[in-house]
Parts: C-alpha cells; sequence; structure tokens
C-alpha cells in the first residue's frame, strides 16, 4: 500500500513538472517576436520558401504559385503588399507536402516533366503542382520552371539511354554505373522496370551526357542558345545528329538552314524580329534519315522583349515613308540577303565598322514613328541599325569577311553595299557619299568598303550598319560582342 502512494505521489509530482514545462515553453513562444499573432490563429503556417527575386512583386509570386495574394501576405504575416525586398524569404502556402527553398531555373529546349522529374529525383506530380502545369505542352524552353533545391544531392546530369534489346546492367556499365545505382537513382521499382528509348539518370560522368531528353533517336544533342530567346536576337541552334541525317526545322514558322560543324555537329543561326509578339513561339526541328523516314521535335521557346525604347517622333518628308516608294526597296534588300550560302567566310567576331567603334548615335531596336511633314501618314517601325558616330568622308570597314552581293545607288538607302559572309548572314552599308567594292568582290574583315556619307531620305551624314541572320535584321552589337556560331 505505502509503495502504491509513494507511485501515485511521484506521477503526481512528474505530471505537475510536465504541466509546468508546456505553460514556459507556451510562454516563450507566445514571447517570441511575431508569434503572437500566430498562436491566435491556427497552426503555425508551414510550407516551402521561396526567396524574393530582383523585380518580384508580391502578386507576381501569388499568380506564379496559384494562391491569392491574401494567403499570401497571411502567411506570411505582411499587411503591406509593397513593402519586399529581394532575397527576403517568404512562405508559400497551399503547397502541402513540399518544403524547403524553392528555386527558379531556366527550362532547356528538350526538357520534359518526365527528364525534369528523374533528373531531379523529384515526382512528375508534385512538379505539376508546384508549376501549376496542367498539359505537357505548357512547358516552355526559357520560361522559368521551379524546382525544390537539392541539399542532399546534385542534380543528375548524366544521361544513359536503354537502347532497343539491351538490358539496364548493359546500359550501366556503358554509363559506367551499376543497373541497381540506375534503379535507385532513377525511382525505378526494380531494374525490370527500365524500358527500352528511356532516358535514365546516372550519377556517372561515363555517361551518354550528349543523350537529349525525350527527344527522337536522330537528335543526338540539341542545345538552343540563348534562353529565352530575345527580340532582334540571334538564336543559335546546335544538333547532333545520327550520321547520314538531313536536318530542317523552323523558328517561330521561319525555316531553318543547317550547316556542318568541323566537330560533326550541325549549326543554324536565326535572327527574331524586333517587333516580334514577346510569348512562346514553336521551335520545330525535323531529321530525315537515310532511309527516308522522318523524325521530328516540337517545343514553344520563350521569346522576351529587347525592352527597346522609344525615340521621338520623326517628321519626315512624306516620300520617305511612301509604301510605293519603300516597298520595293525593302522586297530587293530581302531578296539580296535571302540565300544562306553554304561556305562560312567569317570566323570569330565582327570587328567594329567604323573609326569610333564605341561611340553611337543611335541604336538598334528603337521603336521609331516617322510622320510625313503636313500630312497625318504615319508609320511605326524601329531602328535597324546601328548609327556611328562620326561623319562624312570617314572610311567603312568591312566587319568580316565576305562577298559583296549589292554596290549601288537605293532611293531611300542611298549609296548601299550589301556583304554575304556566308549561311545566310548579311552586313547592309547605307547612305553612303563613296562605294569603294563592286558586286562580286570578296572582302577581308578591316578592308575599306566605302566612305561615310549622306546619300539617300537623310537629314544628314551618317554611318549605319546593319545585320541580317537568316532574313532578318538583328542587333548588330550581338555580333561585335560574341562569336557565332
Ligand atoms: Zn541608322
Amino acid at each position: 500500500m505505502a509503495i502504491f502512494s509513494q507511485a501515485t505521489g511521484s506521477l503526481l509530482k512528474l505530471n505537475n513538472m510536465i504541466k509546468r514545462i508546456l505553460t514556459s515553453l507556451l510562454l516563450i513562444y507566445l514571447l517570441l517576436p511575431g508569434s503572437a499573432a500566430r498562436a491566435q490563429d491556427t497552426p503555425p503556417p508551414s510550407g516551402p520558401i521561396y526567396i524574393i527575386q530582383p523585380g518580384d512583386s508580391l502578386s507576381l509570386i501569388a499568380s506564379r504559385f496559384g494562391v491569392s495574394l491574401d494567403d499570401l501576405m497571411a502567411a506570411n504575416n505582411m499587411s503591406d503588399a509593397n513593402n519586399i525586398s529581394a532575397g527576403a524569404q517568404i512562405i508559400i502556402p497551399g503547397l502541402e507536402g513540399i518544403n524547403g527553398v524553392l528555386v527558379t531555373q531556366i527550362l532547356n529546349y528538350g526538357e520534359t516533366l518526365h527528364s525534369l522529374s528523374r533528373r531531379n529525383r523529384i515526382s512528375e506530380a508534385f512538379l505539376r503542382k508546384l508549376n501549376h502545369i496542367t498539359s505537357p505542352s505548357e512547358l516552355y524552353a526559357g520560361a522559368g520552371i521551379v524546382l525544390p533545391q537539392q541539399t542532399d544531392a546534385n542534380p543528375l546530369n548524366h544521361r544513359a539511354t536503354l537502347n532497343a534489346g539491351e538490358s539496364l546492367l548493359e546500359a550501366a556499365i556503358r554509363a559506367g554505373s551499376d543497373p541497381w545505382t540506375l534503379q535507385q537513382v532513377n525511382s525505378l521499382n526494380g531494374t525490370w522496370e527500365a524500358l527500352p528509348g528511356e532516358v535514365l539518370y546516372s550519377p556517372s560522368a561515363a555517361a551518354e551526357t550528349s543523350e537529349p531528353n525525350g527527344m527522337p533517336t536522330a537528335f543526338a544533342s540539341v542545345t538552343v542558345t540563348p534562353l529565352p530567346m530575345t527580340q532582334g536576337g540571334t538564336s543559335e541552334i546546335i544538333i547532333q545528329s545520327q550520321p547520314g541525317v538531313t536536318l530542317g526545322g523552323s523558328l517561330a514558322d521561319m525555316p531553318l538552314h543547317f550547316f556542318p560543324q568541323e566537330d560533326g555537329s550541325h549549326v543554324a543561326l536565326q535572327g527574331l524580329h524586333a517587333m516580334l509578339e514577346p510569348g512562346p513561339y514553336p521551335l520545330e526541328l525535323e531529321a530525315t534519315l537515310p532511309d527516308g523516314s522522318k523524325q521530328s521535335y516540337q517545343q514553344m521557346v520563350i521569346v522576351q522583349s529587347g525592352y527597346y525604347p522609344n525615340d521621338p517622333l520623326l517628321l519626315v518628308d512624306p516620300a520617305t515613308i511612301d509604301p510605293a516608294v519603300t516597298e520595293p526597296e525593302f522586297q530587293q534588300l530581302t531578296q539580296l540577303t535571302a540565300p544562306a550560302t553554304p561556305t562560312r567566310y567569317w570566323q570569330g567576331k565582327f570587328q567594329s565598322p567604323a573609326s569610333f567603334t564605341d561611340c553611337f548615335t543611335s541604336r538598334y531596336g528603337n521603336r521609331r514613328i516617322y510622320q510625313g511633314q503636313g500630312t497625318d501618314q504615319q508609320i511605326q517601325s524601329f531602328h535597324s541599325g546601328l548609327d556611328f558616330c562620326g561623319g562624312e568622308g570617314l572610311p567603312i570597314t568591312a566587319p568580316a569577311d565576305g562577298v559583296v552581293v549589292f554596290a549601288g545607288p537605293l532611293t531611300v538607302r542611298g549609296n548601299a553595299t550589301l556583304i554575304d559572309h556566308g549561311w545566310g548572314v548579311y552586313s547592309g552599308f547605307w547612305h553612303q557619299s563613296e562605294i569603294k567594292v563592286q558586286t562580286g568582290q570578296t572582302v577581308k574583315q578591316g578592308e575599306v568598303i566605302g566612305l561615310v556619307g549622306g546619300t539617300g531620305r537623310v537629314t544628314g551624314a551618317h554611318q549605319h550598319w546593319e545585320v541580317w541572320v537568316n532574313g532578318v535584321q538583328v542587333n548588330p552589337m550581338n555580333w561585335l560582342d560574341a562569336v557565332y556560331p
């Protein structure tokens, strides 16, 4: 009996002690800054953390994650939607089961939900929920995709494909791995689950790193740069294909021309119009196999704004913007720049064609409204080239090697020269006081091709240079800064 009462007493004491501890813990919790409001509400908010990026607004974040602005603010005890700063962490509510830090990555061309899931070791359902993807066709190359940050493991960047008739063991050996590792990292329930043609990921660098995701076998690898694409930019599509394959395709409905490179790959360069509406555009690739059969792949690619400024309204002689004059001349240039010459004449970066290499009076892409003096006639346009400082009589040099395809007077553009650099790339020089080359002539980089002037319909002497890539006038500055391809 005595033993029993002693035990009961101890239990009571223990019970009181627990109560005291719990009370103090609750007090500590209530005294912690910011916790009072949460304690009165439902349980403390849980969910993944998003790090606010420069340029983010709270409503932008709310719409990205499909939550209401009110819920987002409530989850984070915020009262002012404008009071956010880049780098701060906020909780995204309504994503039960998802935790950790979320990061945004740019989606590569050829990447599918399946490949993303495999490579990052997260389920497709999870990716769909996190990114509000209802259809696989919503995976636009160049768009941002939200992924949970990997803390314990690096993404699996080495790919290994299971060929027809091949066992997982054979594929694993080729990938410098073993079937059990491949089974584990690819979340397969058993080695039997790997199907021929499936893209698997291997932690080993010996795997075929060139195998693209979710693309037909004719395309060993496809690299699209830059992503996202930009208005007025030059896009580069490099394909490693099976031997004997003929490549074609289109970007935003413009046919692509592929040319072989020394390493066995093929490259197509394509300009994007300065006024192309930002948004997703189809990039379609087609491979014709030696037996005549075709394989194709299509994915939407994001084209973003070039953020070109507006120039002041330009009052011009109405004849300057008369379509009867401007259209035939533009058509003439379009025809001259249409052929994609199989020879590539240029090497490396382009060189500035001007005396003052870093001084510009007008840059490419500027939005322009031309108004005919004394009329209501207006033309919405853009500046199709780069204007350099320096006036009448200064030498104009070839920015790269090439062949002159036109040298002569034009009504609007004055004394004009067009140089074919090969592979669909051309340089144009207008308003010259003197042309120093002839059609058919080969020119070398740095060679004087003419003199700056004010011929044609211009207000004064200036040096205008434009670059055409596969039928589109692009930002020449890119060709001075980067090496294509
Ligand atoms: Zn110009």
